[in-house]
């Protein structure tokens, strides 16, 4: 690779920065919460049609991806849920392809007076950029089309095509970047430039979404010994819960990249609801959870361990014996992925973070959720998953480290021109 047409991309990656900064902002400013991401798609595909993409935008519909064996089932409607992918062509294909992936959909932002400013306001102290979604992953989206531009303003154009893809359900059950691999989305690689502090996803946890709904007996708390819980019952069931994840964490020597994490299934409970009225015994109760898994666990085998545990419990608890609580499926059904050491895709990578930062590129393990899991797992990709160093994803005050995010735009744009190659526009 030529070092001058590379010290010239990397230049063209400062000069824009600025630029890049007030997309990603502008991108932060759209409240894209699930069911809410159409008017950031819109604006998205403006951002890559008017640099010449050729672009494609679709509805996720159920029935394109239900058989398929990564589909996560949804209780939700897709009215909203619209992906978008930019598609960049060369006048003749010499090089290996490319799709540059990123979501655009957030989790809720918790109490919005916990944040020191609103959540959706993209502001920058300290080199921090803050906002819900600014890390995770609107930089990265940003950082995708600005290493593109990068390219482009040095003066080349890349060997091959690269697919900017934007896409939503990445949060609840990944069912938009695999609507993208079902319209027929390949590459000979794939980058997706998560907040990962500046490392390689070796491996990552699959991820079930479950409820479980118990049914009480209402009754006047005049007389409520004759009443049934289901409140109080739910403790029951969540410390059953427990005892699963305690002993698929203590199996994790027998998985390899997750020996050496401390808790690498979490269970979250992350939302719970029930009962009518302070002076009634509730007649019901359900509890929301997010379940990790290994690699090579399937979902159907999480939710077999899951129900059976469930039913155990409740055979083994007087009230709940003839009144079981009943599971349901909807959400992320999805399971993990471990990353072939070796590959090119990974070279070509490691050689451009060391470029960039000076130093060799480190891999790790991740215990949450991600979208490469459908590249991988089902269209044999190799995925970088790599992206910058964040505060509070999922949390209060989520930031996004800018020095951090251009150089992450520095090693994509390198990456970029030594996978695809790349020619002088003016001679292509
Ligand atoms: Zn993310």
């Amino acid at each position: 690779m030529d070092t001058q047409a590379e010290a010239k991309i990397l230049a063209a990656v400062d000069d824009q920065f600025a630029a890049q900064v007030q997309l990603t902002q502008d991108l932060v400013r759209f409240p894209s919460l699930r069911g809410q991401e159409h008017t950031i798609q819109d604006f998205v595909y403006e951002v890559l049609r008017s640099r010449g993409a050729v672009m494609d935008r679709w509805r996720i519909a159920e029935h394109d991806i239900k058989h398929h064996p990564g589909f996560s089932p949804i209780d939700v409607s897709y009215e909203n849920a619209w992906n978008v992918v930019g598609s960049f062509r060369p006048r003749s294909e010499s090089g290996r392809s490319l799709i540059l992936n990123a979501h655009v959909d957030v989790v809720p932002t918790g109490p919005a007076d916990m944040w020191t400013a609103p959540p959706f306001e993209p502001i920058i102290r300290d080199g921090w950029l803050f906002g819900r979604g600014s890390a995770d992953m609107k930089a990265g989206l940003a950082a995708n089309i600005f290493a593109l531009d990068a390219i482009r303003a040095a003066g080349f154009a890349a060997q091959a095509t690269v697919h900017i893809q934007s896409v939503v359900e990445e949060e609840s059950t990944g069912n938009g970047t695999l609507a993208a691999s079902v319209r027929g989305y390949r590459a000979d690689a794939v980058i997706c430039p998560e907040p990962e502090e500046e490392k390689l996803v070796r491996a990552n946890a699959g991820v079930v979404w479950f409820s479980v709904r118990l049914t009480g007996r209402p009754a006047h708390t005049r007389e409520m010994a004759e009443g049934f819980n289901a409140i109080d019952a739910a403790y029951g069931v969540i410390a059953a819960l427990r005892e699963l994840e305690t002993r698929w964490n203590a199996e994790r020597s027998r998985h390899r990249y997750f020996e050496d994490l401390e808790h690498p299934i979490n269970l979250n409970i992350g939302r719970i609801e029930g009962g009518d009225w302070n002076s009634m015994v509730p007649a019901w109760c359900t509890v929301h959870c997010r379940l990790a898994m290994y690699p090579g666990t399937s979902a159907q085998q999480v939710r077999q361990a899951v129900e059976a545990c469930v039913k155990a419990h409740a055979a083994a608890t007087p009230a709940l014996a003839n009144n079981p609580p009943v599971v349901r499926w909807t959400g992320f059904f999805c399971e993990g992925y471990v990353l072939a050491e070796g590959t090119d895709a990974e070279r070509v990578l490691a050689d451009a973070h060391a470029r960039v930062f000076a130093a060799p590129l480190e891999s790790f393990t991740t215990p949450a959720y991600l979208d490469a899991r459908v590249t991988v797992l089902y269209d044999k990709i190799p995925t970088l998953v790599y992206g910058p160093r964040s505060r509070n994803i999922h949390g209060i005050d989520e930031a996004v480290d800018l020095a951090s995010v251009k150089r992450i735009s520095k090693t994509i744009a390198l990456f970029v021109a030594r996978w695809c190659g790349i020619a002088p526009t003016s001679a292509a």
